[in-house]
């Protein structure tokens, strides 16, 4: 047995090849100050060394697009952001004109801020966007202190698999197939630029080892598995075989999936279910569509103010949100409100640390106490309904008053909108996630001011079972198949049921083989999932028969434990489909804690 490393499957494929390691070095930025008269030279130095850097974004963008076409090189904007955020260009410029630091340093120094400030959350999208920081970093001092640009400098003789800490986008994008064989990073989520840059390029990679990166040798025999993310170190000779033959196997079965993009999800027995999208970003809407997506179930709305120092204005979020509206055309949008506070803190909320953060000042509670905040993006989102079907829901509802102060708000934002004359959709419905046991418990009072429910199983899960979802070591007991959730999913099912209004899930358990069918089973007709899962959660649906689904969730519901519930799925799905295939989302066996 060969020794094996796990991590986050970035880029699904198999690859074996001889390690080498990269480091991207941040340059050496010396300790020193200046004279004052020498302030205006080293604030031109600055800006000479942004305007160098934003025109070398600009050319990697260019180039991605012209290899991997538009979405991919939208991947580049963030760094061109920020070098114009003011918080990072007018620090360093009061850096050098008040502190008297050299442009070098006084930039290094505001980078370092930023960095330790996002390091402070962590949020995955924060997270994913320190590599941008840190190419960015990288980029502009080099210019400053006139040293080469870092390249990978692989000898194309024979492909290789790159090992380092850590990748940026603009070295990934550069990779060529032919050198490089595959990618392993010590950091990294899947979610990363990078990683989603070696999916576009089928670049096999396995992101976030952490430490254990460090047993790898220079020459040592890498087997990358993309899809499960693992890391084999000197594989065997029966390793290497299995994988040829799996690989097979998944290419096939890739071959069937890609063919489904076009058919509808209906199961064996007729009924059809609706297959929804989640995105984080709008460049995702267009990939929606390709998959063969009904519409977009959640669209999270955080990618608005990651990294931001202020609050972002109505023409901002206008735009990302009519972006959206027309790559979607007449399929709906579920567009939720900023779910800011617990785990996604951006810069310009600037409140302490909570004891609590789950159960802290978060989502609806901070968009009705910052009413300049939640008044811009509603109004945002009204604007840009007339260009598609965008419906409004809010995260973490507890109340009907939180429901009606929001109707106010919106209801306010309309006669704005009317008395400036702008256009708007007038009817845009006003729904809300359902994801916390007081929600699901009082669901058919809240179904009379709900125009829909989307269940969030993530947080529901979370707190049904009061189980920190981002804590590593809980994660055996955070369970959505807890017959306790499974119990609290059916309840709001039914409760949506009777007051006659749509119910949808958006929560990772839509996402899971075993999850999908038991909600099918529970009555849900209405599926947001990871993009990534779209078209094998359709290959499920069109698998299995919606009749066999509702015996299995109701044993599901009265089983003793998760487990169990787990078990009792997994036996009945495994007669209709063959689950070694199936991946979902985040590599996971199906049915697995998720
Ligand atoms: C959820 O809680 O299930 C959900 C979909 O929202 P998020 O993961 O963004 O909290
Ligand atoms: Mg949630």
């Amino acid at each position: 047995m060969s020794a094996v490393l796990e991590g986050i499957p970035a880029s699904p494929g198999v690859a074996v090849g001889p390690a080498y390691l990269f480091r991207l070095r941040e340059p050496v930025v010396p300790h020193i100050t200046i004279p004052p008269d020498l302030v205006e030279a080293e604030l031109e130095k600055f800006e000479a060394a942004r305007e160098w850097a934003t025109r070398r974004i600009l050319q990697l963008k260019e180039e991605a697009h012209q290899r991997l076409g538009p979405i991919q090189a939208k991947i580049f904007d963030p760094q061109l952001l920020m070098l114009d955020d003011p918080a990072l260009v007018e620090g360093t410029i009061a850096y050098i004109r008040d502190s008297y630091l050299t442009a070098a340093r006084a930039f290094n120094l505001r980078i370092l801020e930023m960095r330790a400030q996002w390091l402070n959350t962590t949020h995955a999208m924060l997270v994913d966007r320190i590599a941008d920081l840190t190419d960015t970093q990288i980029l502009v001092l080099s210019k400053i202190l006139d040293l080469p640009e870092p390249e990978l400098g692989v000898s194309p003789q024979v492909p290789v698999i790159v090992v380092a800490p850590e990748l940026t986008p603009r070295v990934v994008v550069r990779l060529d197939r032919s050198v490089v064989a595959g990618f392993v990073t010590g950091g990294g989520t899947r979610t990363a630029h990078a990683s989603i840059l070696a999916r576009s390029l089928h670049i096999p990679a396995v992101v976030g080892v952490g430490d254990e990166i460090e047993r790898i040798a220079p020459g040592m025999e890498l087997l990358v598995d993309g899809r499960r993310g693992r890391v084999f170190l000197q594989p065997s000779a029966h390793d290497k075989e299995w994988f040829e033959r799996h690989e097979e196997k998944v290419r096939e079965w890739e071959a069937e999936l890609a063919d489904l993009a076009h058919v509808q999800p209906i199961t064996e027995d007729g009924v059809r279910i609706e297959l929804l999208a989640n995105i984080d970003l709008p460049s995702e809407a267009a990939l929606a569509v390709h998959a063969g997506a009904d519409g977009i179930g959640l669209l999270r709305t955080e990618f608005l103010v990651v990294g931001k120092s202020s609050i972002p204005e109505e023409e901002e979020q206008f735009d990302a949100f009519r972006e959206i509206a027309q790559a979607m055309g007449s399929r709906p949008v579920m567009v939720r409100t900023f779910d800011l506070g617990g785990d996604k803190f951006p810069l310009f909320l600037e409140i302490p640390p909570e004891e609590n953060p789950s159960l802290g000042w978060r989502a609806i509670r901070v968009t009705l106490d910052m009413p300049e905040l939640f008044r811009k993006q509603l109004r945002a989102i009204l604007r840009a309904g007339v260009y598609g079907r965008l419906q409004i829901c809010l995260p973490m509802i507890n109340s009907a008053d939180e429901l009606r102060a929001t109707r106010e708000l919106l209801e306010e934002s309309k006669e704005e909108l009317r008395r400036e004359g702008k256009v708007f959709d007038e009817f845009c419905p006003l729904g809300i996630m359902v994801e916390t046991p007081a929600a699901v418990a009082t669901a058919e009072v809240l179904a009379r001011h709900a125009d829909f429910f989307s269940l969030g199983t993530n947080d529901l899960t979370q707190y049904a079972l009061a189980v920190d979802r981002g804590n590593p070591r809980l994660a055996r007991y955070y369970d959505p198949f807890h017959p306790g959730v499974v119990r609290l999913i059916r309840q709001t099912i039914e409760a949506a049921n009777a007051a006659s209004i749509p119910v949808s899930i958006c929560g990772e358990m839509a996402s899971d083989v075993a999850g999908a069918f038991l909600l099918i089973g529970l009555g849900m007709r209405s599926l947001s999932v990871n993009l990534n899962a779209i078209t094998e959660i359709k290959k499920l649906v069109r698998s299995v028969r919606a009749d066999r689904a509702q015996e299995a969730a109701a044993r599901a519901a009265d089983a003793e434990t998760g487990d169990e519930a787990r078990n009792i799925l997994m036996e009945e799905l495994a007669e209709a489909v063959d689950l070694s295939l199936f991946e979902t989302t985040n590599g996971h066996v199906p049915g697995e804690r998720l």
